[in-house]
């Protein structure tokens, strides 16, 4: 059973085949720079020796509906999908599903509207996600869509958890809340956490650190998502690579009044020159390691304040979500920068976190575990997996039918 990923952005489509019978990858790759000078195609099929291959090809790339059709051919020449009705489904990756979507919606014209609706919350990313489900419908109308949204793990938050405190009707009016993002991620990591130490997942308490170019924690009571870091938009919580995470809100209204910029000027500071970059001056955690490592005070700076923050919200998951079972780091950091997460888990001893030095150096394959003999709570690295959760999720949705 053949499953298609794709991830529409504005100016790309990234995605992924799988054969669901062992969740293989047959053939992954991207269209980057649609509409835009140096359009291309990079493609990886899997040879009969399971190793990648990779084409990649320059030409005009006009619009998504070029992208697409060049992604169903070069999977068909490339034999790893003989016809777009091959496929059992498309998956495709969408960023806001608001209040609306709490699980993965077969597209249908009313869920294309109901995604349209919510522009206004995630003005750059939804209308690209709609446009490449528009684009692969038109394409090929006979293969089932389904839409697996990033906010519909944290659907289960509480009101006093995702509400903020300010006038209800902003709330009521303007749709103000928490909504939290990374969602496909946690629920990935979670549950192959849940198979790790072998305990059905709505047995286990968790705490999930996502921690990659973006990053967000998330406190999973009993298998569900009870809070998580990020906020109205992915700018709240931990520091990031270039957004600064939690704020005082007055500083924006302060830098507005002495410094004149508009706010659209201190939106993109904090997005895009704050967090580890602000700091140091680098966003790339590598760099930032070797860095701190040589003796730069900025980016030991940043690496101690970037743990520091995650483990405040530690602490305060902890506090809420009841006897912790697991601490899971994943993403691009946390299953790669061990120094980070020792960072993260240094003098967590009296609240049940012990991490294993000699465990925890270096990256290992899968999951693997850090805590010593005596923590009370399991430290895993789980390698996160979003498109082979979104293409599950779609197999899911659609065997729901
Ligand atoms: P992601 O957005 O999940 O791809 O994660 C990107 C982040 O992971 C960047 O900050 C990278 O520097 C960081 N990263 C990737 N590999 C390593 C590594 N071996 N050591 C430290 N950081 C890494």
């Amino acid at each position: 059973m053949k499953i298609l990923v794709l991830n529409s952005g504005s100016s790309s489509i990234k995605y992924q085949l799988f054969d669901m019978r062992d969740e293989s990858v047959l053939a992954a790759g991207s269209v980057e720079q649609i509409g835009e000078p140096g359009s291309h195609l990079s493609h990886y099929v899997r040879t009969p020796l399971a190793e990648m291959e990779k084409t990649i090809r320059t030409l005009p790339i006009p619009d998504h509906r070029q992208g697409f059709e060049l992604i169903s051919a070069i999977l068909r020449e490339t034999g790893a999908l003989a016809d777009t009705g091959e496929l059992r489904g498309i998956g495709h990756r969408v960023v806001h599903g608001g209040e609306q979507f709490k699980d993965p919606a077969r597209v249908t014209p009313a869920v294309l509207a109901a995604i349209r609706a919510l522009i206004p919350l995630a003005p750059l990313h939804n209308p690209a996600n709609l446009l490449g489900m528009e684009v692969a419908m038109e394409t090929a109308p006979s293969v089932p869509q389904v839409a697996v949204f990033d906010t519909a793990f944290h659907q289960s938050i509480p009101p006093h958890a995702y509400r903020y405190a300010i006038p209800k009707r902003l709330y009521e009016t303007h749709q103000v809340r928490r909504y939290g993002f990374h969602g496909t991620s946690h629920r990935y990591v979670a549950k192959k956490a849940a198979e790790f130490l072998e305990k059905p997942l709505n047995t286990l308490n968790l705490i999930s650190l996502h921690l990659g170019n973006g990053a967000s924690a998330a406190a999973i009571q009993q298998g569900r998502c009870i809070d998580t870091s990020m906020g109205f938009t992915p700018l709240e919580g931990l520091i990031m690579g270039t957004r600064c995470g939690d704020l005082d809100p007055a500083i924006i209204f302060y830098l507005a009044r002495e410094t004149g910029l508009s706010s659209g000027e201190i939106e993109a500071i904090l997005n895009k020159e704050s967090g580890l970059k602000g700091i140091c001056g680098v966003n790339d955690m590598r760099t930032i390691g070797e860095m701190a490592g040589s003796g730069n005070a900025e980016a030991q700076l940043a690496v101690a304040m970037y743990c520091y923050r995650i483990k405040k919200y530690i602490g305060a998951y902890q506090a809420v979500i009841g006897e912790l079972d697991g601490l899971i780091f994943t993403g691009g950091i946390g299953e790669n920068a061990d120094f980070i997460r020792a960072g993260c888990c240094e003098n967590l001893a009296h609240l049940g976190l012990e991490m294993d030095n000699e465990k925890n150096i270096g990256r290992r394959k899968g999951c693997f575990a850090l805590e010593n003999r005596t923590s009370r709570v399991k430290i895993l690295v789980v390698p996160t997996n979003e498109e082979l959760e979104i293409a599950e999720q779609t197999v899911v949705c659609l065997g729901a039918e």
